[in-house]
């Protein structure tokens, strides 16, 4: 499979950020990997127009685990995907430390898949954590917990100290990370590595074995770094 260098816009975004993609279909016509922008909700289905006849395709950050009816505020993955997602980021740190817990994560996966919809899994561990020397066994317990049960999946591991921060987890930490969760996960799913990548370490962080692709959040908002990275896949 090829890697998927995947852009988390998180709360960033307008309707005139459509140039953006047409921007970046123009600065790599012909991309070597897959390419995915995870816009807010509320322009999804403008990027997605965007997007048409381009090889971009589009993704929500979240989707709820029920099918429609009395959810206020939530996103159905039914209609997220009518409007043109075709992924979708479930379990980000950012919404685990509101409250976002592994079993919940589980179902929104299982109703992604039904919906057409492939999730990313977000798993990572603390400082405080990887200081204590539990990184792995705090990844393996959020992979076993919060999994789809079938279905096509794609995990994005993002050490919380790396997001944001500049820090990036070193080569030997992602390396060490990424085999540990493809010996849990088996062949299939693409693990993707997030923490401040940027085009200055991509080439690298791809380079290393068992990173299935990038997961980038600041340097996703301009399409020149951008497209820099995509052309490191
Ligand atoms: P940064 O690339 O800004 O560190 O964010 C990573 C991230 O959280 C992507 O989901």
């Amino acid at each position: 499979m090829k890697q998927l260098i995947a852009a988390n816009w998180k709360m960033n975004g307008h309707p005139d950020w459509a140039s953006k993609v047409r921007q970046l279909a123009k600065l790599v016509p012909a991309p070597s990997a897959e390419i995915l922008i995870c816009p807010p909700h509320l322009i999804l289905d403008t990027l997605s127009a965007a997007a048409d006849e381009t090889s971009i395709a589009i993704g929500a950050q979240d989707c709820s685990e029920f099918s429609a009816g009395a959810h206020t505020g939530e996103s159905d993955a039914a209609l997220l995907a009518e409007i043109g997602a075709s992924y979708v980021i479930l379990g980000h740190s950012e919404r685990r430390a509101a409250g976002e817990t592994d079993a919940r994560v589980k179902a929104k996966a299982g109703r992604a898949i039904e919906q057409g919809l492939r999730p990313i899994i977000c798993v990572g561990e603390s400082l405080a954590q990887r200081e204590a020397g539990s990184a792995v066994s705090v990844v393996g317990a959020q992979l076993q917990a919060s999994l789809p049960d079938g279905g096509e999946f794609d995990i994005a591991y993002e050490p919380i100290w790396a997001i944001g921060t500049g820090k990036t987890a070193t080569v030997t930490d992602i390396a060490e990370m990424h085999t540990a969760i493809r010996d849990m996960v088996g062949e299939t799913p693409r693990i993707l590595y997030g923490g401040s990548v940027k085009p200055a370490n991509a080439q690298e962080i791809l380079g290393i074995m068992n990173v299935g692709g990038a997961l980038v959040g600041g340097a996703s908002l301009e399409m020149e770094s951008f497209a820099t990275i995509v052309q490191a896949a």
